[in-house]
């Protein structure tokens, strides 16, 4: 059977017509599925004859919610259960510009980053594209929030599972569904080059978020396997590429890890890295995973690191904690879950 949203609108089209379907009922179902109806009688205005026949080859997709953690900040964490009893998780934090999703693109991730939880027992699979814009649809059903902001930043390397990201994003986007704005949605990566050079050349106009977290490759090395694969210098080239293309700004993620990556002759080889480029440094406290000895760095370091940069020229800001009293944090609820199902 396959997933209805896991069609673009044209692939929809083309579904729907070797069904011997007029054009005009993409636009109908494609605007149901956006609505996250959860049943084909919900459309109403598709014809009892069609919805049977659809029902017999296709699905809705959806996603069951297995758990709803929510914050003294009013960050909403949600676990969702996928059909096959696999876990992914969601997170909902609201800000004054409006409420944003954090979303993730794979069951697991195989990156190997060594503060990061989801990584810890692999990855199983990809999410479908249409499994990676369920979470938007019915994140906003579940908490009743209306989305406006969309963060690629969940369990899982989006440029990992490039098609279906693609598939995602021109869904998610597009003006006859949900409908959010590409200048409304950031993806982040970990570094995977091949894949920035594709999304260079795929005009949308979204936020790319480059999890740099180190300036030297020895350290990286250590912390960040891909790293082995696409040094720093090659992900800089591609990033630089990247900004001449599209002219958008790069905002690059910098996990402070205490001993680590946070003296002021690392932010010195940053500031020099990242020098003259369009963009946008966002420091992040470190959030410990208990599976890691990695420890935070202290809030003076943090701030001396920040003011170093400045220093230099450089746009940097500090990362508001939201949700840390429910493991907000990649990967933790749903390994909490799978530790909890052994016992
Ligand atoms: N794979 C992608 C997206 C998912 S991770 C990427 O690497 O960018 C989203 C962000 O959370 C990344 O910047 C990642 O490095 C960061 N992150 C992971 N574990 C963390 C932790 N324990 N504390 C703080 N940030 C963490």
């Amino acid at each position: 059977m396959v997933n209805l949203k896991d069609f673009t609108y044209e692939q929809l089209e083309d579904f729907l017509a070797q069904q011997g379907e007029k054009p005009y009922r993409a636009g109908q179902i494609y605007s149901w599925l956006h609505r996250g109806v959860e049943s084909f009688e919900e459309m109403t205005d598709i014809s009892k004859d069609l919805r049977e026949k659809l029902k017999k080859i296709s699905t809705l997709g959806g996603l069951k919610l297995s758990d709803k953690l929510i914050s003294n900040d009013g960050t909403v964490k949600i676990l969702w259960e996928l059909y096959e009893g696999e876990t992914i998780e969601s997170v909902v934090m609201s800000y004054k510009h409006g409420n944003s999703v954090c979303i993730s693109t794979q069951v697991g991730c195989r990156m190997g980053c060594k503060f990061c939880a989801s990584t810890i027992g692999g990855k199983i699979r990809d999410l479908s594209a249409g499994e990676i814009l369920d979470q938007v649809i019915f994140a906003g059903k579940v908490t009743g929030k209306k989305i406006s902001n969309i963060v690629l930043m969940g369990i899982g390397e989006p440029l990992d599972n490039y098609d279906n990201v693609i598939t995602f994003l021109k869904n998610v986007g597009n003006p006859k569904g949900i409908n959010i704005g590409y200048r409304h949605i950031s993806l982040s990566t970990c570094g995977v080059v091949p894949g920035i050079y594709k999304l260079a050349e795929e005009n949308f106009p979204i936020t790319l978020s480059i999890s740099l977290h180190s300036a030297e490759n020895e350290t990286r090395n250590e912390i960040m396997p891909i790293n082995r694969a696409y040094d720093i210098n090659e992900l800089i080239t591609a990033c630089k590429h990247y900004i001449s293309k599209t002219g958008r700004r790069i905002s690059f993620e910098y996990a402070m890890i205490e001993g680590v990556n946070d003296t002021p002759i690392v932010a010195e080889k940053l500031a020099r890295l990242l020098k003259g480029m369009l963009c946008h440094i966002n420091l992040i406290p470190i959030n410990s995973v208990k599976e890691s000895t990695l420890k935070r760095s202290s809030e003076k370091s943090i701030y001396v690191f920040q003011e170093n940069l400045k220093r230099k020229g450089l746009t940097v800001t500090v990362r508001r904690e939201l949700g840390s009293d429910i493991s907000a944090s990649c990967g933790q609820l749903r390994r909490k879950n799978q530790k909890s199902e052994k016992q």
